[in-house]
Order: C-alpha cells, then structure tokens, then sequence
C-alpha cells in the first residue's frame, strides 16, 4: 500500500468510527507530525485531544440547548460591587458545583431585579460547563405546563423527565398562587429529586410568605422542608438593577421603592 493510499484508509476509518474532528484534522496535525518530528504517541495524544475537545464543545452546546435558559448570563457578567448583599465567595463557592454532586439545593431570595434569575442561570451555565445537564423551567410556564398535562394524563411521564437533569432551575416561585393539585406535583418532584437532583429555586417571597403562594398550608411545609434540608439560601436585598441603570441613564431621579417601578417602565 502506498503512503497516500495508507493515509486515505486511516481518514475513512476515522470517519467511520465517528471520530469526525480527527479525521478532518489528520492531513493537518499529520504534517505538523512530519515536520516537528513528532513521536507516534504525541501524534496520536494531539489527534485523540482535538477529537475530545470537540466532543466536550458539542456536548457543551447540547446542554445549553437543552437547558432553554431565557438568556444565557454568566458569573463573569454579574457585577458584585452593586450588589454589596450579596457575599461573592459564597457565589463563586456555588460555581464549583460541588453542591450538585449532593444534589443539595441552592434558594435565590430577593425583590424583582436584583439578579436571581442570573445567578441561577450563571449557577445552571457553570454546571454545563462542569458537564452537568440543566434544566430551566419559571413556575408560570411549569404550571400551565402541568394544566396540559393533567389533562392528557401525562403526569407521570412528566415526572420523569423532571427528575432527569441534573440541576433544575425553578424560576419565579411566588408571583402565581400555587393550586393542591399542583402543589401535590411539587411535594412529588421535590421529593423525587430529594439529596439526588439539585434544585435551583429563586422566589420574591421569603419562607414565611410561602403559605400564601400555597393554598395547602401542611404541603407547603413539607415542600420547604425537603428543599431546605441540604441547602443554600441568598438572601438578596437592596435595589433593582434594571432601575439603577435606568437611573444612571438619567430617565428619572430618586425612586423611592420598587412601586413605582411599573409606573416608570
Ligand atoms: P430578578 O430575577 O431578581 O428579577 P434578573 O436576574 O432578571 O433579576 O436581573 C435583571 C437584569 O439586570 C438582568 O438583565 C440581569 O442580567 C441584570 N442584573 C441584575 N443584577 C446584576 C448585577 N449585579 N450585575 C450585572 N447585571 C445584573
Ligand atoms: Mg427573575
């Protein structure tokens, strides 16, 4: 066989075993081989390393996906200095994802606009990033979501793939009352994915409020007990950042709670 012929049989094989990114680099890296006077393993390491790198990327880009996050932020984007309640390491500890290999749960408290629904999606980015798969859900959409379902007697199957991913992101718990049907829903997933699956919650409410998002006062506990259990609550306090940039911008001065902020917008 002829050198030519040897290399073309090595990019088919490649390719047939689906090792697509080292097939396309082989003419490239096999060169650099030759002319950098490569040993047969550092040719072979360099071709197996560009063949992974490109898988993690894809994997990478199908979580992201997969995860539907409304926006896509990350930790490096969040401005720590204007938001002196929260206790950065804290973040930047969460960010490891150890607490995901526990499936402890992380609660994002806080009035409209100070930055949970970023954290949890720069919480649910560095998890990708970590290899984990994420799923992110706001509480309206799961609701309405569960109404379908209920309806085609597609709860269980629901069930199911809510307890899949490996963090899942439950956006805006307490704006919309919470009816016993949906609330027995809740006891169910949190129960399923309890000290197994993290739960990333953000609300406007504190606990103590819960009783009004829920019509079923003993559910609500049960629901905060097992989501409390092994996990971390921020508490987040002060003023929206939608409304300090507004205000920086000079489209108002001096406002004075965030009542006014619907009269503003
Ligand atoms: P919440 O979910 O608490 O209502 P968001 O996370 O939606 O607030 O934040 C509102 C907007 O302000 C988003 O675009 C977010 O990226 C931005 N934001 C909030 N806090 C910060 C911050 N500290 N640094 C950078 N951007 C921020
Ligand atoms: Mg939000």
């Amino acid at each position: 066989m002829t050198e030519a012929q040897t290399y073309e049989r090595v990019r088919s094989a490649l390719h047939d075993l689906k090792f697509l990114t080292a097939s396309d680099s082989l003419d490239a890296l096999a060169q650099q081989a030759a002319a950098e006077h490569w040993s047969y393993p550092a040719f072979l390491d360099r071709l197996l390393q560009a063949e992974l790198a490109a898988r993690q990327e894809q994997t990478i880009a199908t979580h992201i996906r997969r995860a539907r996050f409304p926006f896509v932020k990350t930790l490096d984007q969040f401005d720590f200095a204007c938001q002196p309640s929260i206790h950065e390491p804290q973040i930047r500890d969460l960010a490891t994802i150890r607490f995901v290999a526990h499936g402890e749960n992380v609660l994002l408290l806080g009035p409209p606009g100070v930055g949970k629904t970023h954290l949890a999606i720069s919480l649910g980015m560095a998890a990708i990033l970590n290899g984990k798969s994420v799923a992110f859900y706001t509480v309206a959409d799961l609701l309405d979501q569960l109404a379908l379902d209920a309806r085609a007697d597609r709860l269980p199957s629901r069930l199911k793939s809510l307890a899949r991913p490996d963090v899942l992101i439950l956006d805006e718990m307490g704006y919309f009352p919470i009816d016993k049907r949906a609330a027995q829903f809740f006891f169910q997933l949190v129960s399923l994915r309890y000290l197994k699956g993290s739960i990333i919650l953000t609300s406007n409410k504190s606990y103590g409020e819960w009783d009004s998002i829920f019509s079923d006062t003993v559910l609500a506990a049960a629901i905060l007990d097992r989501l409390l259990h092994a996990s971390t609550t921020v508490n987040i306090r002060g003023e929206s950042f939608r409304l300090r940039e507004k205000r920086q911008a000079g489209v108002f001065t001096g406002l004075p709670n965030h009542a006014s902020v619907a009269t503003q917008e």
